[in-house]
């Protein structure tokens, strides 16, 4: 009996430790935590050294130290723009520091009186006069000697209503009692072996709980080996549930799309050009794909214009003949409309059908009735196909165009929706569409099979021929008049151009108007020059209407928000400006910038920005200038935001892993793979304990 529990600890729920009730068991759950386990695997993401007192002169910038000290004054400055702060000057037989405090009340103020002892932990930064903290943590000190901590401080990732104290009170009763067996050690001895690595419970104890001796800079930055061995083990999970969910994938069923040599044959002559040998390798490995009985999951990754929407369209005339639908969702209206545009032209008859979300009323229940009875082929739209309830014939092909617009959250909620508003014929027979999925982001090609592990991956890596690359420019707003002057020439030329109007709030409002603002300006400015404008919060048609005003040649200067950033494809237009181009992402500037450089002609961008530019913005703007490679601007991206940032997922928490990070931890995924491999060989049964220990509830692959 005894034994029994003893195996199970791990599994229990925190309720059976103490200071756990109902109501705190219930806030855990916001941070993921339900059992001893997920209190084990809640892994700090910081440590501090309060371990030792730092004497205040020899503190450096940018320190974060434990320091003592006296109050020699206390004083209330008022700084810029009427803001209040309270100074304390505080110093020790070394030197002296400031702490400043911006919100403070009376109490506070009196507490912090001339004489009193103070101990602090804070960060030191760059004073006026000498170094600061802001907002430190303190407490007055009463005696000589009161304790201080004998082990770092782990900091904990918490929520709200969940402090360091709780984190550390439950963290502390599982360490007590990890010694007693319950924890297994799933990696196999060789490995551990091989990379030196130390076992499961002194790797858990010395991340919790390192000594004092350990050294905080290298745990910080999660190189000891303890940590490295947990990032390992974290990997090697996630590897596991991707290698599971491709398992999955192959015992489902999805209807068989044969395309004969003559039918592609008759697709090609269709178009108005040759396929690129990139395009029709992608083809090839898509009609490969959907012809075995399986579903497809395939990633197809191209940079802005290596064009992508003709790949769809192979796969669509595989499935118009084959007499079934496909679905293609885009991130946006204008890029929904254009590829309806396009695809009633690629395919004639009446077998395409627009569905957003301004079908409102009789035409839309009628375009739901030409789904339903599959007389509507190809279905375009954009995710409002989702939310509303659509009801498929039958759907065998699901396209997500720009799905890194969607971001990853979206591409799983579509994958468990995946039976799309339901078959009439195939949803109650277990069978699942194919996906395709495109996207720009050009990401590295190992981070790629890290992220999207559990997807086949294309890449089209040859732009159309007689793309000629668009010569950058960064200027500042002080060089506007040329920029104008510029564009009229360029339009008297007749050429069109862009004007991109960007602001740092989130505001759509706020962004249109600016929009409007440059828009009224620039027609003043520019009296021969036919200007147009776009923005979000216009209607649909209205939009649309501008667009192809722009492509006909009717606005010579077309002033937008980034809502052009997909969809708008007008070969004719050679010039792009971009305001405040250092607001942007650089892969959102890469994006836009390949709204131009789509026809054989020259084309230009210049990314304008308000100086000051600080030195990170003058180097992120210059390696647009250096190049037009996505890739390469990827690859900057990468290393100067982090994954999260890039892949989109910093704000939807997946993929958020506990320790690891798929490009500081590039080097292990070899090792990864092979571990994973030996695993689900030698030890199924490791795979399933794994799987739950790392990734918890968020196992969320398996549903396909
Ligand atoms: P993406 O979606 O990858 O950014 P698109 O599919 O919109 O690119 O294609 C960009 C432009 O290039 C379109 O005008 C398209 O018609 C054109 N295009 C696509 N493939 C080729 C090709 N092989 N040769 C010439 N032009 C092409
Ligand atoms: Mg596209």
């Amino acid at each position: 009996m005894e034994d029994d529990k003893a195996e199970n600890f791990e599994y229990q729920s925190v309720q059976v430790l103490h200071g756990v009730g109902p109501a705190v068991a219930e806030k855990l759950k916001r941070l993921e935590i339900y059992t001893i386990q997920d209190v084990l695997f809640h892994l700090p993401m910081r440590y501090e050294d309060r371990t030792r007192l730092t004497a205040l002169g020899s503190l450096q910038m940018g320190q974060q130290a434990l320091v003592e000290g006296v109050i020699d004054h206390c004083e209330i400055k008022f700084g810029g723009r009427g803001r209040r702060s309270l100074l304390c000057y505080l110093s020790d037989n070394t030197g002296a520091i400031v702490l400043r405090f911006f919100h403070f009340n009376k109490a506070q103020q009196n507490n912090l009186a001339a004489g009193k002892r103070l101990r602090c932990f804070g960060e030191a930064r760059r004073g006026a006069t000498r170094l600061e903290f802001v907002h430190p943590e303190y407490q007055i000190i009463q005696s000589e000697n009161s304790v201080i901590e004998k082990s770092l401080t782990p900091v904990y990732p918490k929520t709200e209503g969940v402090h360091q104290t709780l984190l550390k009170k439950i963290s502390e009763q599982v360490l007590a009692k990890i010694n007693q067996g319950f924890l297994i050690d799933w990696l196999p001895e060789p490995t551990l072996r091989q990379h030196q690595f130390p076992d499961l419970v002194d790797a858990l104890s010395h991340v919790h709980r390192p000594d004092k001796e350990a050294n905080v800079f290298a745990l910080n930055e999660c190189k000891t080996r303890e940590q490295q061995r947990l990032i390992f083990e974290e990997l090697v999970a996630h590897q596991l549930s991707f290698l599971q969910a491709r398992r999955e994938i192959k015992k489902i069923t999805a209807i068989s799309l044969s395309v004969s040599k003559a039918d592609y044959a008759s697709f090609k002559r269709c178009l108005s050009f040759e396929l690129t040998r990139a395009q029709e390798r992608v083809i090839a490995e898509i009609f490969s794909d959907i012809d075995k009985g399986h579903p497809m999951l395939r990633l197809v990754q191209g940079d802005v214009g290596s064009g992508k929407t003709v790949i769809a369209a192979a796969a669509a005339m595989a499935v118009i003949n084959s007499g079934h639908q496909l679905a293609i969702m885009a991130p946006t209206e204008i890029l929904a409309d254009q590829h309806f545009v396009n695809f009633e032209q690629w395919f004639s008859g009446d077998v395409c059908l627009l569905l957003t979300g301004k079908d409102k009323g009789k035409s839309r229940q009628q375009k739901l009735e030409r789904i339903l009875s599959g007389e509507a082929q190809v279905i375009i739209g954009t995710h409002a196909l989702f939310q509303e309830d659509v009801a498929f014939n039958q759907l065998v092909l699901l396209v997500v165009d720009e799905q890194h617009r969607f971001g990853v959250h979206q591409r799983l909620a579509l994958r468990e929706k995946s039976n799309f508003g339901g078959n009439a014929r195939t949803r109650k027979k277990n069978i699942a569409p194919h996906q395709l999925i495109m996207t720009a982001t050009p990401i590295p090609r190992s981070l790629a099979m890290t992220a999207y592990a559990d997807l086949d991956y294309s890449v089209i890596d040859e732009l159309p021929k007689g793309r000629k690359p668009v010569n950058t420019v960064v200027v500042s707003t002080a060089r506007r008049d040329e920029v104008i002057q510029r564009i009229e020439k360029a339009c008297e030329q007749g050429e069109q151009a862009y004007w991109v109007c960007t602001l740092v709030e989130e505001s759509e409002v706020l962004q249109c108007q600016a929009a409007e603002v440059a828009a009224q300006q620039l027609s003043s400015e520019l009296k021969k020059v036919r200007v147009g404008l776009v923005h979000g919060r216009m209607k649909a048609q209205e939009k649309q209407r501008i667009i192809t005003r722009f492509k006909n040649r009717e606005i010579n200067l077309l002033v937008a928000t980034t809502v052009i950033e997909v969809g708008v494809d007008v070969p004719n237009a050679s010039l792009m400006v971009i305001e405040n181009a250092e607001r942007l992402g650089l892969a959102q500037l890469h994006q836009l910038r390949g709204r131009v450089g789509r026809g054989g002609k020259q084309s230009a961008c210049v990314l304008m920005y308000q100086p000051p530019l600080s030195e990170q913005g003058k180097q992120r703007l210059g390696i647009l200038r250096e190049t037009n490679d996505g890739f390469k601007v990827s690859e900057k991206d990468l290393q100067l935001r982090g994954p999260g940032e890039v892949l989109g997922t910093r704000q939807t928490g997946l993929m958020q892993m506990r320790i690891a990070d798929i490009v500081r931890d590039e080097h292990w995924f070899e090792a990864v793979k092979d571990t994973a491999e030996h695993l689900i060989e030698r030890h199924p049964d490791a795979v399933k304990p794994l799987v739950r220990r790392w990734l918890g509830k968020a196992d969320r692959f398996v549903n396909v």
